[in-house]
């Protein structure tokens, strides 16, 4: 995914910073514990479609 696309992208529903994780596809908010799919390198920003993370998953 492009990185200048990254920078710009914040967290639909707190507004804070994203961490992507490039195996999994997927745009995670540490506040909230979601993430957020990258399909076709379209970042999926809606809250509807994101995974909430399990309480045993780190994010670094
Ligand atoms: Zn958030």
């Amino acid at each position: 995914m492009d990185k200048k696309l990254l920078d710009i992208l914040v967290c639909p529903i707190c507004k804070g910073p994203l961490v992507y994780l490039k195996d999994k596809q997927e745009l995670v908010c540490k506040a909230d514990r979601l993430a957020f799919p990258i399909r076709d390198d379209i970042p999926v920003m809606l809250e509807d479609e994101a995974r909430t993370l399990a309480p045993d998953e780190e994010i670094k």
